[in-house]
C-alpha cells in the first residue's frame, strides 16, 4: 500500500510532462485569442456549493463525492467539478460589477468516486471555461468553436459535436409530465437510480446508462415540440452561427443537463475511438445557478474537457508532436582533479541561458561521453588534465564529430555564440 498510488489516481511522471504542457499551452493560447482569462479557486469548497451548484439528484453529488469533516467540524468536499467554485468565485469577487461577459478558464484536478477504468479515474483533469453575464445565442457558438478549435488544433478529426435545447423553467414542466406520462408504465423495469428521480427529476432518465434504460429513454417525447417562443428562438440562433462557422454538428433530443438552472443550449463533443468513454467534452447554459447560489440573476455557460481523455485521443492517433529534451553542453571532466573548474565553468554556462550538465560521479571519460550522448547534448566540453595544464579545453560539437582547442577563459563567449548559430 505504502507504494502504490491510491485506486483510481496516477502520477504524471517526467516523461509524459511534456505531453501535459503541450496540452495545456495549446489550451492557453487558444483562450487567449477568445479572450478567456485563466480562474484558480481551491480544490476543495464548502460541500453545500456542490450540493447547490451541481444539484442532489445527479450521479456527481449521489455517489461520487469526496466529503470529508475538517477539524473544525466543517463539512468540506474535494471539487469534483470547477464550474461551482468558479461561480462561487464571480459572486463572492463581485464580478458582476465588470462589464459583461465574464470570461474565464481554468485547467486542474478535480476529483469523483467513479469507477476507474480507460479514461476514467478518480483523480482527474479538466481544462474548462464559463462566460457569464450574456444571454443570446452568440456566447455560446463562441465557447463551442473555442473547444473545437482546440480539439481541432490537436490534430484530431471525426469529432462528434452533439447540441440541443433542455428548454428553461418555462417550458419544461409541460414536458416533464410527457416524460413521466412515458416513463411511469416502465416503472417497474427501470434501474433504482431511474425509479427515485422520477419525481424529482425525470428529464435525467435521459442521461442513464443501463442499457435498458436507454433503449427506453431513445423513444421518449422530444423536449423540442415543448420549448417556448424563446428557447426556439436561441436554438435557432446558435445553429444559424454553428453552420455559418462551418461546424459540423447534429441535434440529439436526448442530451440532457437535468437540472432546474440548466437552461436552453446543452452540447457534448464526442471521440468515437475512445469507446465506452469517448465524450471528450461537455457544457451547456446554467441562466439559473448564479442566483441558486446566492449571486444577482445571470445568465451563464460553460463547459469542461476531459484531459486525461483528450491525451488518449492524440497518443492513439500518434499526433503528440516530438520533444526537444536535448541539453547544450555536456561538461566532461575526467578524474577529480578538474572538478571545481568545471564546476565554474557549467554554472558560468548556466548562468548565460544555456542548458548544461556534468557528472556527480566521478565516472570515466568514457562513461561521461555516454551520459553526453543519452542526454543528445549538443556540445561536449572536455576538461583533460593535459589541455588545463595547457590553459585550454577541447570543445566538439557533437552532431559533426568536429574538435577545436579553445581557451579556458574563452569558454563562455564561444560556447554562447556556438549555441546561438546551432539554433
Ligand atoms: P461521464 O458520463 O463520462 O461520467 P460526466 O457527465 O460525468 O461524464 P462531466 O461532468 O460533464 O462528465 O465532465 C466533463 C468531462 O470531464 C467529461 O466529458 C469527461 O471528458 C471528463 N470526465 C468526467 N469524469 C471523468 C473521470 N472520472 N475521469 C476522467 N475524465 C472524466
Ligand atoms: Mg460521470
Amino acid at each position: 500500500m505504502l507504494t502504490t498510488a491510491p485506486r483510481g489516481t496516477k502520477d504524471i511522471l517526467p516523461r509524459d510532462v511534456e505531453a501535459w504542457r503541450y496540452l495545456e499551452r495549446t489550451m492557453r493560447e487558444i483562450c487567449a485569442q477568445y479572450g478567456y482569462l485563466e480562474i484558480r479557486t481551491p480544490v476543495f469548497e464548502h460541500t453545500e456549493l456542490f450540493l447547490r451548484g451541481i444539484g442532489e439528484t445527479t450521479d456527481v453529488v449521489e455517489k461520487e463525492m469526496y466529503t470529508f469533516t475538517d477539524r473544525g467540524e466543517r463539512s468540506l468536499t474535494l471539487r469534483p467539478e470547477n464550474t461551482a467554485s468558479a461561480v462561487r468565485s464571480y459572486v463572492e469577487n463581485k464580478m458582476y460589477a465588470d462589464p459583461a461577459p465574464t470570461k474565464l478558464f481554468y485547467i486542474g484536478p478535480m476529483f469523483r468516486y467513479d469507477r476507474p477504468q480507460a479514461g476514467r479515474y478518480r483523480q482527474f483533469h479538466q481544462f474548462g471555461v464559463e462566460a457569464l453575464g450574456v444571454e443570446g445565442p452568440n456566447i455560446d457558438a463562441e465557447i463551442i468553436l473555442l473547444a473545437v478549435q482546440i480539439l481541432q488544433t490537436l490534430g484530431l478529426k471525426d469529432l462528434k459535436l452533439k447540441v440541443n435545447s433542455v428548454g428553461c423553467p418555462k417550458c419544461r414542466p409541460l414536458h416533464r409530465e410527457k416524460l413521466q406520462e412515458y416513463f411511469r408504465p416502465h416503472l417497474g423495469e427501470m434501474c433504482k437510480d431511474c425509479q427515485s428521480r422520477f419525481d424529482r427529476n425525470p428529464l435525467r432518465l435521459l442521461d442513464c446508462k443501463n442499457p435498458h434504460d436507454q433503449e427506453l429513454a431513445a423513444g421518449a417525447p422530444s423536449l423540442e415540440e415543448c420549448l417556448c417562443e424563446e428557447c426556439k428562438a436561441h436554438f435557432e440562433g446558435l445553429k444559424e452561427l454553428l453552420t455559418a462557422a462551418g461546424v459540423d454538428y447534429v441535434v440529439d433530443h436526448n442530451l440532457v443537463r437535468g437540472l432546474d438552472y440548466y437552461t436552453k443550449t446543452a452540447f457534448e463533443i464526442q471521440y468515437a475511438p475512445l469507446g465506452a468513454q469517448s465524450a471528450v467534452c461537455g457544457g451547456g447554459r446554467y441562466d439559473g445557478l448564479i442566483e441558486e447560489i446566492g449571486g444577482p440573476a445571470t445568465p451563464g455557460i460553460g463547459f469542461a474537457m476531459g484531459m486525461e481523455r483528450v491525451l488518449l485521443a492524440i497518443e492513439s492517433q500518434n499526433l503528440l508532436p516530438q520533444f526537444d529534451n536535448s541539453i547544450d553542453v555536456f561538461v566532461v571532466c575526467p578524474g577529480s582533479a578538474n572538478f571545481t573548474l568545471a564546476f565554474k565553468e557549467a554554472i558560468a554556462l548556466r548562468r548565460e541561458g544555456l542548458k548544461v550538465e556534468f557528472d556527480f560521479l566521478g565516472r570515466s571519460m568514457k562513461a561521461q561521453m555516454k551520459q553526453a550522448n543519452r542526454l543528445a547534448a549538443k556540445y561536449v566540453l572536455i576538461l583533460g588534465e593535459d589541455e588545463v595544464a595547457r590553459g585550454c579545453a577541447v570543445l566538439r560539437n557533437m552532431s559533426t564529430s568536429e574538435q577545436t582547442e579553445i581557451p579556458i577563459q574563452d569558454i563562455t563567449s564561444i560556447l554562447k555564440t556556438e549555441v546561438q548559430s546551432h539554433e
